[in-house]
């Protein structure tokens, strides 16, 4: 299997370029030139087979063999080292827990999967040496960091925007030294993505091997399937319809949700909920794209105006609308839709879910309402203790802070501060 580019002006390449690439050097996503399809054998017998198992198998041919059977076990088996619980909250409803990895966000999975693939590729490869460059507006960086820390040949740097992260998630980038390096950034999340995306263009890192680690690389996109196969093999034997609501802001997550569909998992419907950011429910309601500048809200990891998986999303459906609206729909949550669902969650079923999980609660509304046939997952995307401080007050409830959590708060933070995109180049330049 090869990967194209979506912008169909650069050459086809293996999955080991297209990961060391992240982008086409014509600025398009690479894609998976065909889509396998599943063994409907495999999918009919899926309870009997580990979380990693189905994991291979499922990844395998995005891989072909440029990493061998074994590596690849052990590539996936060490990625989905912690728990992926369904817990019912109301009936019918279901939260897919995704925040039991090591930094407590579902990006753990796709970070350690792109990690551990990189590091095998650099095993082959003595002297190579990349650079992953990242920005993030909060979880993507702790991520990466937790993913990468210790990984032989690849430096880490991570743009974060000063005073506009949590503090969970600040200590989380600049708490691991070694090979991670955190530069805080005196602007917003978008100059951070900014100068990010110069240095990619720029000639003069040529010999750095720059590589991009958020989710338009196809190592941390791929894995995130995995959530979907778990999730069915557990609601499987109750013989109902299956309906998932992903949290979305660059759409990276629904869009593996869709692929594990076209593979031939039997899933009914996909549901993008978003916050004020709704550039694709408007696409949805009128068929025309017109991505806006991103607007702050409490569910800040999905402020996204123009995300930039939703191409894939098309390439998936090859450009039909007919075919996407049928099992995929959208829909966008305010604010206080939002704090109103945490309360009612909190006092109807005594769960806590933190903003980003409660839009996705909000996604499955409709299609429970009038639809007794149908199981609805909504995918709990961070846990409440990533956003203290939208949930506490909100619930007037004390989070009980997890151990792990307690002892990065008490850790030093190291960071460099930057201004410019000037100060980043003579940064990289000089290591
Ligand atoms: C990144 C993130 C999302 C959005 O995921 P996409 O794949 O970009 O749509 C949702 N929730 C949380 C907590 C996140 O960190």
């Amino acid at each position: 299997m090869l990967y194209k580019s979506l912008n169909l002006q650069s050459p086809k390449v293996s999955f080991q370029e297209a990961v060391i690439r992240g982008l086409a050097p014509d600025k398009g996503l690479y894609f998976p030139e065909e889509i396998p399809t599943l063994d409907v054998e495999f999918i009919n017998s899926i309870e009997k087979y580990s979380n990693a198992e189905i994991a291979f198998t499922v990844i395998k041919p995005f891989i072909n063999n440029e990493i061998p059977d074994e590596e690849l076990k052990k590539i996936v088996t060490d990625t989905l080292c912690f728990d992926f619980p369904l817990v019912e909250v109301g009936p019918n409803c279901y939260s897919l827990e995704l925040f039991h990895g090591p930094t407590m966000a579902f990006k753990d999975v796709g970070a350690r999967f792109m990690a551990r693939c990189l590091a095998y590729f650099n095993k082959t490869n003595s002297n190579a040496k990349n650079t992953i460059l990242v920005a993030t507006s909060g979880d993507t960086g702790g991520a990466v960091a937790s993913g990468f820390l210790n990984v032989s040949g690849v430096d880490v740097v991570i743009l974060y925007p000063s005073g506009k992260v949590s503090d969970v998630q600040e200590k989380q980038l600049t708490t691991l030294g070694q090979n991670i390096t955190a530069l805080e950034v005196d602007g917003v999340f978008d100059d951070c993505q900014d100068m990010v995306k110069k240095a990619f263009l720029d000639t003069d890192f040529e010999s750095l091997q720059l590589t991009s680690a958020n989710s338009i690389n196809v190592a941390r996109w791929l894995p995130q399937m995995f959530y979907y196969f778990i999730a069915y093999k557990t609601l499987k034997t109750k013989g109902k319809e299956i309906y998932f609501s992903v949290p979305s802001g660059n759409f990276g997550n629904i869009c593996s949700g869709l692929l594990a569909k076209k593979m031939g998992l039997p899933i009914s419907g996909f549901i993008a909920a978003t916050n004020s950011n709704d550039t694709v429910p408007r696409f949805m309601g009128d068929g025309n794209y017109a991505p806006k500048q991103s607007i702050a809200t409490i569910s800040n990891a999905m402020d996204v105006g123009n995300p930039s998986n939703f191409i894939r999303i098309l390439e998936l459906y090859q450009n039909n609308f007919a075919e996407l609206s049928k099992d995929f729909s959208s829909v966008s949550f305010s604010d206080s839709e939002t704090r109103e669902a945490m309360k009612s969650i909190h006092k109807n079923f005594n769960y806590i879910v933190e903003p980003h999980g409660a839009v996705g609660f909000l996604g499955l509304q409709n299609k429970l309402k009038n639809n007794a046939n149908a199981i609805g997952v909504f995918l709990e995307t961070a846990h409440p203790v990533k956003f203290l401080e939208t949930v506490e007050p909100t619930l007037n409830y004390k989070v009980k802070i997890p151990q792990s959590i307690q002892e990065i708060l008490s850790k030093e933070k190291k960071s460099i501060k930057i201004k410019s995109y000037e100060q980043l180049k003579s940064y990289l330049l000089s290591r």
